[in-house]
Parts: C-alpha cells; structure tokens; sequence
C-alpha cells in the first residue's frame, strides 16, 4: 500500500525493504544472543502411543531479545543459516540438550530421549559428527537417548555423503528421525537409500486427517512403508481428540502436537514426564 506522507509525497511500502531492515535488525542481535543468554531451550512432549505416556520430547529454541521481543525460529533460524551464525547456535542447543540429559541421568529422572533438530547448513557444512563426539566425551550421555531430526535438504545436495554422515552417527549410538516428511519433493526416493530409525509425517497429513478419507489413506500407507523400512512414525502436529484416536488406529508410533502438550520450559517438562499418563 501507499502511505501517505503529505502532498505529493507518497511513500511506497516494499516489503523487501522492510524484511531486509529487520533482518538486519536480528542478525545484530542474533550475533549477541547465545553470549546475552538470550536463548533457552523448550520441549514438546511425544507421546508413546503403546503405552499413551510422555517417555521423550523434542527440543525446541526460543529466543527472548532483549531488543526485539520474542522471536520466533521459523523466523530467525532461516537469517542464521543465511549469515553463518547457526554453528555457534546448534552447539549452544545440542550443548545444552547434553548437559540436561546428563543431569537427568546423575538424579536418575526416568526421563526422556530428547529429539534435536540439526540445521541442514550445519548438517553439510558444520562438521556435526566431530561436535557431537566432543560432546559425548564431555558429557558421557548415552547417544541412544538422542535422536537426530534432519530434513530432506540436508541430505539433497549430495546424498552418498549424508549417507554415510548419518551411518557414522548412528554407529555412535545415535537415532535418525527425518523430520517434515511429505512435504519435500522426492521424499520416495531418499527414503529408500537414507539410514533411519524414526519417520516423522508432517503436520499437513493431519488437518481434516478424521474426515479426510485420501490423508487417511497416504497416512496409512506411509506407516505401512515405514514399518517395511524397519523405522517407527511419529506423527506431528496433532491438535484434536479425534486425530489423536484415528492416529492410534492406524498404529503409528509417537504423537507430538498442541493436543497434548505445547512447548514447555524443562521444570515444567520434568513434571510431565513423572509418570503421568495422558489421555
Ligand atoms: P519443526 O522441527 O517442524 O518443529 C515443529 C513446530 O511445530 C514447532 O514450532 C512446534 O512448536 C510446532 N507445533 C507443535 N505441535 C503443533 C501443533 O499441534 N500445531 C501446530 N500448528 N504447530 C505445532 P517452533 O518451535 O516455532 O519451531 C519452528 C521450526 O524452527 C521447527 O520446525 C524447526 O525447523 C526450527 N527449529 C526450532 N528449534 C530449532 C533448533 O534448536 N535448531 C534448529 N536447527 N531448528 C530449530
Ligand atoms: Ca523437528
Ligand atoms: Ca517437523
Ligand atoms: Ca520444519
């Protein structure tokens, strides 16, 4: 739209200046955020559906600018990647992923595999496999406690490297997850050559998912695949009691969504996790 500014004077809005002036805007800050800590971890519990227990949750960023108010990651993960700053933000989050999970361990809390998600820039460029083997040895934590979310992008570029990136993770001890499936475009084709233990449908298969006969369908065959692959499904994005039952139903393994919790802050996760059974 025009904004007026006095006669004859109209201002164009350009959106593309104004995204670049906030992108500029959060690239300062974002530089300052990990040594201000600005940043924090949340969790989504997953429910296990055998047992209907919250038994692992994903890690999930949040970022409290002292500037510019609370940002989101689908926001200002993206700029990171853009400007080299993800490395540094990746090793803060596995960093503290690690540090909690060997606190659970040393009170002996019956939590929790802990899901982390891994930036495609970080995943081809970051030298990840060195960073992780660090981390076990300063952290002595169980690598089997943490699965590794990846998307399609990081594996696209050259597919025999991540190939044999994500062998050498899970020899560590690791678990693979590949996260947003179906909304990439060969997701067929990667799926049949990558090494994984987790498939994770994205949340568009589940909108409309009880009245909605062809997502049913696709849902159904894609567990059925990734049984054949020997992986389990977690289905996310998961925000009524129906879609939580149709899902259990269709026998998949983990459910993660709004229905049964938000993201929360680590106390508030520890409580979650003792024990309590859902729905
Ligand atoms: P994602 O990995 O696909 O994470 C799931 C997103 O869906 C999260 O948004 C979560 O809060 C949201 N969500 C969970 N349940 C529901 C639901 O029932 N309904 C709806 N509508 N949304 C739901 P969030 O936390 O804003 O994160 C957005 C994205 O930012 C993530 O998507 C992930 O790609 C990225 N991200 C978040 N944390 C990290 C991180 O530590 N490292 C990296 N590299 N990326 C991260
Ligand atoms: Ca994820
Ligand atoms: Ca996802
Ligand atoms: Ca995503």
């Amino acid at each position: 739209y025009a904004k007026n500014q006095g006669r004859n004077n109209f201002q164009l809005y350009n959106p593309e200046v104004h995204s670049q002036k906030r992108e500029n805007l959060i690239i300062n800050e974002l530089k300052q955020a990990v040594s201000k800590e600005e940043l924090s971890l949340y969790f989504q519990p997953k429910i296990t559906v055998k047992s209907m227990q919250a038994e692992e949750a994903e890690v999930l960023l949040r970022w409290n600018s002292e500037k510019l108010g609370m940002i989101s990651p689908g926001e200002f993960i993206p700029i990171a990647e853009k400007n080299g700053l993800i490395v540094e933000i990746s090793e803060y989050v596995l960093r503290s992923a690690f540090k909690q999970l060997k606190e659970w361990e040393d009170t002996e809390f019956p939590i929790c595999c802990l899901a982390i998600n891994i930036s495609p820039v970080h995943f081809q460029y970051g030298n990840i496999y060195q960073m992780l083997v660090g981390l076990i040895e300063d952290y002595q934590v169980d690598p089997s406690k943490v699965e590794l979310e990846i998307t399609e992008t990081s594996v696209m570029k050259n597919i025999d490297q991540a190939v044999q990136t994500l062998e050498s993770l899970r020899e560590l001890g690791f678990r693979i997850a590949l996260d947003d499936f179906g909304t990439g475009l060969s997701s067929l084709n990667y799926l049949q050559q990558l090494p994984i233990d987790t498939l994770k449908i994205d949340r568009t298969f589940v909108n409309d998912l009880d009245q909605d006969t062809t997502k049913q369908a696709i849902v159904k065959t894609v567990i059925q695949l990734a049984n054949h692959l020997g992986a389990k499904v977690t289905v996310e994005g998961v925000e009524t009691k129906q879609q939580a039952h149709m899902l259990q139903l269709l026998h998949c393994d983990h459910l993660q969504g709004y229905y049964f919790y938000k993201p929360m802050p680590c106390r508030q996760l520890e409580k979650v996790c003792d024990g309590e059974k859902v729905h």
